[in-house]
């Protein structure tokens, strides 16, 4: 084991070693040390550990060619393709000088939490900006707080900011990527992305998530405006036979027809069997699976190019674990 700072001086000695290969393609594995200052306090799930746990297993020889990166801070004109300015507001006016500030809708915020949050924003957009621009074959970002269930005008479910809508939006904004796909397997419905690209026909939005459970959307029906959003609801208790059987009959299909040009993942990892929150009962292997199906996908329809985001995922060291099966296959493009 090392200890955080260590394995923060780690990262911030690698940056700028990495960024010099920046030229040979690979993946990308960005961070932020404001993952560490956001803390909601004792008995949170979303607790700092959650990181420190990853970094903790990139140590590991297999690692070694990972490029590493710091998450900036994100525009606020990248933050307001998504929010509200009343939400900024509100969040700047809920901030503690000390303490903690209970917002409701299962978010907490200390001195910290709004700095870290702008930078999980910054690091999907790091991440799309090395992707879109050939520096990275794929990314995967690993920050605090998460972003999948945040809406325009509210923060709900740990989630400050939708990280992914941001970094979607700023794809199309700057790169002008036209058919965006992403794909959830969080045990959780990404509500906040569902609803935000609703609307939106050149947007997929493919969940595999337990229901019942938070946040309570994500049903067979709700299908998006243009038959955009795919769900794929599995049962407490279902394993990765059941989770597999509803990417292969549902959600892969759809994705490959869909033809994007850009995925995106919301890569939550408390479907995983240990995890405290979710009731189903995913291993390792089966993180792995999922992403190498994507990335199949990805290399036929847009040049391997994935962003990947960390969402949840509450027991450290297996999401420690998880993590690195997913990033292991990511590193195989
Ligand atoms: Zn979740």
């Amino acid at each position: 084991m090392i200890t955080r700072r260590a394995a923060l001086t780690g990262l911030i000695a690698t940056i700028s070693a990495q960024d010099l290969k920046a030229q040979t393609k690979n993946t990308l594995f960005v961070s932020s040390q404001s993952s560490f200052l956001h803390d909601p306090g004792p008995g949170w799930p979303d607790r700092p550990d959650r990181i420190s746990s990853i970094l903790n297993a990139l140590q590991a020889p297999e690692f070694i060619t990972l490029s590493k990166q710091e998450a900036p801070s994100a525009e606020l004109k990248c933050i307001l393709r998504v929010h509200t300015h009343q939400l900024i507001t509100l969040l700047e006016q809920a901030t503690p000088k000390t303490g903690l500030s209970p917002l409701g809708h299962d978010v907490t915020l200390n001195p910290y939490s709004l700095s870290a949050a702008i930078a999980s924003a910054g690091g999907a957009i790091a991440a799309t900006d090395a992707v879109m621009c050939g520096k990275a074959h794929n990314s995967f970002v690993a920050t605090r707080p998460p972003g999948h269930h945040a809406l325009t005008n509210q923060a709900m479910g740990f989630c400050l900011f939708n990280n992914v809508a941001i970094a979607a939006m700023h794809a199309r904004a700057l790169y002008n990527v036209e058919r965006i796909a992403i794909v959830d397997f969080d045990v959780h419905h990404g509500n906040g992305v569902q609803d935000f690209f609703w609307n939106d026909k050149n947007t997929l939005y493919a969940s595999t998530h337990q229901t019942p459970l938070y946040p309570g959307t994500g049903e067979l029906n709700e299908i998006g405006a243009y038959n955009n959003i795919v769900n794929a609801p599995l049962r407490r208790g279902d394993s990765g036979d059941q989770f597999q059987d509803a990417l292969k009959s549902r959600i892969l299909p759809r994705l490959d027809l869909f033809a994007p040009d850009l995925i995106f993942i919301c890569a939550g990892f408390d479907a995983h069997i240990h995890d405290p929150l979710g009731g189903l009962r995913l291993l390792d292997e089966d993180f792995r699976n999922v992403t190498l199906r994507i990335m199949e996908i990805a290399q036929r329809r847009c040049h391997n190019r994935i962003i990947s985001l960390l969402e949840g995922g509450y027991a450290p060291q297996d999401l420690a674990r998880s993590v690195s099966a997913h990033i292991k296959a990511l590193m195989e493009a």
